[in-house]
């Protein structure tokens, strides 16, 4: 954990997501050491059972910091169905480039490694599009996977994800003809918030 903690403050590592700055980390770790030591041998804190595929992630996409899966319910609905998620409004287009893939299922031997082949897929499924303009993936009859260049971005896109599930869902019940959002109004609304010419916001720079 020392040698972690070494790695992440000469990487001048992102913050984590309560806010605690790399050089607070230092003290921290001083002072609570005894406790989480304890608590490590204890195994209170054990990482997640799908490390393996937030791994696979963490070595294919270099500039994110931060995985979450959940099981919200409208993405979850969404993978469930086996669909990505269309891009039918500015909402989406806001924070997420197009559609949101849906990955297929595992199947046969790739069970033997079921974390790893998932994380592998879904590389697999990024290797022609950019893992920080589509910041998540469904996995087919499981749920859904995001990220970011930190925990608390990566959390933020779930939760965008999950409000963007619903309102596509919504709009499909309400209009089953509905078309995706025209491209030039998904390009105006993403690249005005991303990339070198973004401006949006109160312009205080
Ligand atoms: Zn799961």
């Amino acid at each position: 954990m020392y040698r972690d903690m070494q790695r992440v403050i000469r990487n001048k590592g992102s913050y984590g997501i309560d806010g605690m700055k790399t050089d607070e980390l230092r003290e921290h770790v001083k002072k609570t050491w005894a406790t989480v030591k304890t608590k490590l041998l204890e195994g209170k804190y054990n990482p997640s059972s799908d490390t393996a595929t937030h791994v696979e992630l963490y070595k294919a996409f270099p500039n994110i910091g931060g995985v979450v899966h959940t099981h919200s319910s409208w993405a979850t609905s969404w993978a469930q169905a086996g669909r990505g998620i269309p891009c039918y409004g500015t909402t989406h287009a806001d924070y997420m480039y197009g559609e949101i893939p849906c990955a297929r299922c595992l199947e046969g031997k790739e069970f033997d490694e079921y974390e790893k082949n998932t994380g592998l897929l879904i590389v697999d499924m990024f290797k022609d599009k950019d893992y920080e303009a589509v910041p998540a993936v469904l996995c087919k009859n499981h749920g859904p996977f995001a990220w970011g260049k930190d925990a608390h971005e990566a959390v933020h896109n779930a939760v965008v994800l999950e409000e963007v599930a619903k309102m596509a869902a919504r709009c499909e019940m309400i209009n089953p003809q509905v078309k995706p959002a025209p491209q030039d109004l998904q390009d105006k609304h993403y690249f005005r918030k991303h990339g070198a010419n973004a401006y949006y916001g109160q312009g205080n720079k």
